[in-house]
């Protein structure tokens, strides 16, 4: 078991963005100002998390967004100084931080400011590619960007996206080859997924192919495995590479363990464990940053949704998250957590087709079977309608 399955995490939702992409299906809004009130809402939000967990040091930090790039060193400082007031931080803690190219100017501050790890959203190295995308920098910046994070951070990743429509695989050869040879210790490739809601969304409804078809986004991911292996960047997840295990995220680990994690910030999730509330608790913050600061300032709840997950529920959460990692779902964990097991007769099936293997309580998809991972995740979670007392 991963030992951060018993961490905690601070996930810090900075919903901000100089441009809205048009793929985009995060909680994000153009900023109306520098965002000073939004800091101290999120400030008073962690002094009341501290109230409900308040005996635990943080395994990781987390700011994603949006674009928490756009924040100033000062804002970082004074939500990593707090949390470190609050909860203590582990000694091996890692603070990481999404950042967008443009911002390359506040890369150094970031880093006076205790971040330890940069993800700089490059996506593309081709400016008609980023055109496409909606992106606000161009080729150039971002590689600019990712050489001044190297010599600013000792951890650094850059993200990716793939599978567009037009592309083909000699041209997401180039692409990937480009980013490999920046010699980064960790890699994102995400293939581009159409979310209904987004303005791809609603031009793919109008007939508009903008991602790639399937099977060719399957050569895609098999030629993304080969070539990050073949550069010393192992997979560790579906769609995350790192050249040791040292320099894989421990923030993201935290999630897929099963860890427990707070979030704040406008829209941000928040999962906690029997520790507080006897039941695995699901917290998902106000969306909109104007309600979220209103109610903190007048001391409603600042969250739109509060459940306390049921057993199955929480079983499928763990199954789904589990299986994306390469190392796979412990089952004994799953059991001691939920009660509940993964279907066996769906493991063996998949198994003889050889599309998971497993050895005593630890289930992990093959290669072939990472393809299809989310069909495969959906069938393990079975049946749990009849639910198990806790
Ligand atoms: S910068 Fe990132 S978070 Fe912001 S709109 Fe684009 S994809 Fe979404």
């Amino acid at each position: 078991m991963d030992s951060l399955a018993n961490g905690l995490g601070l996930y810090v939702h900075w919903p901000y963005c100089a441009r809205i992409c048009p793929y985009c299906d995060f909680n994000v809004y153009r900023p109306r100002d520098g965002g000073d009130e939004l800091l101290d809402a999120i400030l008073q939000d962690m002094a009341f998390w501290h109230s409900q967990t308040r005996s635990r040091r943080l395994a990781s930090i987390h700011f994603g967004g949006g674009t928490p790039s756009l924040m100033t060193g000062h804002q970082v400082e004074a939500i990593i100084s707090r949390a470190a007031e609050l909860w203590g931080l582990e000694a091996r803690i890692e603070i990481g931080l999404e950042a967008n190219p443009k911002d390359v100017g506040r890369y150094a501050d970031f880093k006076s400011a205790g971040v330890t790890r940069l993800s700089v959203g490059a996506q593309s190295f081709d400016n008609q590619v980023l055109k496409s995308l909606g992106r606000d920098h161009g080729a150039d910046q971002s590689a600019l960007a990712i050489k001044e994070a190297q010599r600013v951070f000792a951890a650094v990743s850059i993200d990716l996206i793939y599978a567009l429509a037009g592309q083909d695989l000699a041209h997401w050869q180039t692409e990937l080859e480009q980013a490999l040879r920046f010699g980064v210790g960790h890699l994102s490739p995400y293939q581009l997924t159409i979310e209904a809601q987004t303005s791809f969304g609603k031009r793919a409804a109008r007939g508009e192919v903008l991602d790639a078809p399937p099977d060719l986004a399957a050569d895609f991911y098999e030629m993304t495995q080969a070539l990050c292996d073949k550069h010393g960047l192992a997979g560790y997840e579906i769609s995350n590479h790192a050249r040791s295990e040292a320099e894989q995220s421990r923030h993201n680990r935290l999630y897929w363990a099963g860890g427990d994690w707070i979030g704040v910030g406008p829209g941000a999730h928040g999962r906690v464990g029997a520790s507080i509330s006897g039941g695995r608790r699901a917290t998902t913050a106000h969306r909109r940053p104007q309600i979220y600061r209103e109610a903190i300032e007048t001391g409603q709840s600042v969250w739109q949704d509060d459940d306390i997950l049921t057993a199955s529920e929480e079983a499928a959460e763990r199954i789904l998250m589990g299986l994306r990692v390469h190392s796979g779902l412990d089952r004994s964990h799953l059991r001691r957590t939920t009660g509940q097991d993964i279907d066996l007769n769906a493991l063996e099936r998949w198994s003889e087709a050889q599309l998971m293997r497993s050895d005593g309580d630890q289930a992990w998809l093959t290669a072939a079977g990472r393809l299809l991972a989310d069909r495969l995740s959906g069938e393990l979670v079975g049946d749990f309608s009849v639910e198990q007392g806790r």
